[in-house]
């Protein structure tokens, strides 16, 4: 019951100020956000890469309101790119964005955000990487698709995410399951309403294995995102049951969450690929991360309390 309360305060703003100013959240926010700029992050990638990690990096931030920040957020992803450049780590880390924090929300945002999306997707085409779009809540969907699709135009690597607890998603993989495509099919971590989403957890892992299902058999490219242990072992059985080579999917989970069995499934001889999220603004992603484990709340309540 704390999940959908949690979720809600992600989005309140006088929460937003508590939480950020409280002294003792740092060290409970870097289990899951473990930098604030490229500096602090990019040993961090190196460090997966040498353990046979692949990577994809999330500037935080979301909900912007003004067009500045959609310029900002640009050019920190257009940052992050030269300096996985420099680094040649390209081929190792690809990028996650949230087109709200390329502005899509504000007005003319669509338009908007496809313009600052673009540069992004093309320079990471230009080092041989690719940029997967995140998916947020369930009104900003449509959108999304529309600027996937047509960036898919030029940048046909691009991927997208899709979320298990909406009944479009069925109908959204159909269409996606095309060849050259990279789908991530997740849970889903917003607070959505019944008209939209399953609410209950066991309708929201059957629709995840139909959607799986459709994208194994489809020609696309699954990214299986999820740390959950049934889940998992089902996606390896569709894949084997799809005819598809290790190469042919991959799994992703969060960093901070469930490490061993990243290095267990890569040891396997899986692709795996861990989401690096960082940066200040790192509020509305701590938050989905709280909701999604209550015990994680505890931990951080028991932290103030000790301090
Ligand atoms: P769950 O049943 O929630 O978890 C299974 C097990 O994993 C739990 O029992 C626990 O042991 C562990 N676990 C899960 N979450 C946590 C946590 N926060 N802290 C500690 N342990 C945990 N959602 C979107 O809506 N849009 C996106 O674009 C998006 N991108 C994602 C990208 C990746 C790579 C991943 C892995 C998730 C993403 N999510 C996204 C979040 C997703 O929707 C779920 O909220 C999240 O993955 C939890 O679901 P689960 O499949 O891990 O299963």
């Amino acid at each position: 019951m704390l999940g959908p309360a949690i979720l809600a305060a992600s989005r309140s703003d006088k929460m937003r100020r508590i939480v950020s100013a409280a002294p003792v959240t740092k060290p409970v926010v870097t289990r899951f956000i473990p930098g604030e700029t490229v500096d602090q992050v990019i040993p961090i990638v190196e460090e997966l890469a040498r353990k046979g990690l692949e990577v994809t990096l999330d500037v935080v931030g979301e909900d912007i309101t003004t067009v500045e920040q959609s310029y900002a957020a640009r050019d920190a992803y257009l940052e992050l790119v030269a300096r996985l450049k420099d680094l040649g780590l390209g081929e190792k880390a690809e990028m996650s964005v949230k087109l709200s924090m390329f502005g899509q929300a504000l007005e003319g945002g669509h338009e908007l955000a496809l313009a600052n999306v673009r540069p992004v997707v093309e320079a990471a085409a230009a080092i041989g990487t690719t940029v997967t779009l995140d998916a947020e809540d369930h009104t900003t969907l449509d959108s999304m698709f529309a600027i996937h699709e047509e960036l898919r135009k030029d940048f046909p690597q691009t991927g997208c995410v899709i979320q298990a607890y909406l009944f479009r998603t069925e109908a959204d993989a159909r269409r996606l399951a095309d060849a050259g495509s990279r789908v991530r099919i997740v849970k889903g971590a917003y607070k959505e309403p019944a008209e939209v989403a399953y609410q209950d957890k066991g309708e929201i892992d059957k629709a995840y294995v139909r959607i799986l299902k459709t994208l194994m058999e489809g020609k696309g490219y699954p990214m299986i995102g999820s740390h959950d242990p049934r889940l998992i072992a089902i996606g390896q059985e569709l894949a084997r049951q799809a005819g598809r080579k290790l190469d042919e999917y991959e799994f992703q989970m969060l960093y901070g969450i469930r490490s061993e069995e990243h290095l267990r499934l890569a040891a396997e001889g899986h692709r795996m690929r861990v989401y690096t999220a960082y940066g200040t603004d790192w509020y509305g992603y701590f938050m989905r991360r709280l909701a999604e484990k209550p015990a994680n709340l505890l931990f951080f309540l028991r932290s103030m309390i000790t301090k």
